[in-house]
C-alpha cells in the first residue's frame, strides 16, 4: 500500500503500530494514522460472522434447499450466501435447519 503526502507529495513510510499502522512523511511533519479496526472490519472473524447470521432477521426471507442437517438429518435447511472475505474470493454458503434451527456453513 502506497500512499503520498497530501503537503509535498513524497511516498509516506509506512509503520506498524500496536493499534494502527501510521504513515509518515520523511521530509515534513505530515503523518497520517490508520485504526487497524478499519482492516478487520473489511476481513470479518468468524464470531462477527456469526453475529450477523445470529439475528432473526437475517434469516427471513430466505429460501431453503435440499441440505440435510448434520444435526437432526432433517432434509430441508434454509441458506443464504454472504461474500465474507474478499470480492474475488468465493461467496460462503450458510445454512440453517428448517427443523432445529442448528446453523453451519459450507
Ligand atoms: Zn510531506
Ligand atoms: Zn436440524
Amino acid at each position: 500500500m502506497l500512499l503520498f503526502c497530501p503537503s509535498c507529495g513524497n511516498i509516506l513510510t509506512a509503520e506498524e503500530g500496536t493499534e494502527c499502522y501510521r504513515f509518515l512523511c520523511d521530509t515534513c511533519p505530515y503523518n497520517y494514522n490508520i485504526k487497524r479496526r478499519l482492516s478487520s472490519r473489511m476481513y470479518p472473524k468468524q464470531k462477527e460472522v456469526d453475529d450477523v447470521l445470529g439475528g432473526a432477521a437475517a434469516w427471513e426471507n430466505v429460501d431453503t434447499t435440499n441440505e440435510a442437517c448434520p444435526k437432526c438429518a432433517h432434509a430441508k435447511a434454509y441458506f443464504m450466501q454472504i461474500q465474507t472475505r474478499s470480492a474475488d474470493e468465493p461467496m460462503t454458503t450458510f445454512y440453517k435447519c428448517v427443523q432445529c434451527a442448528h446453523r453451519w456453513k459450507e
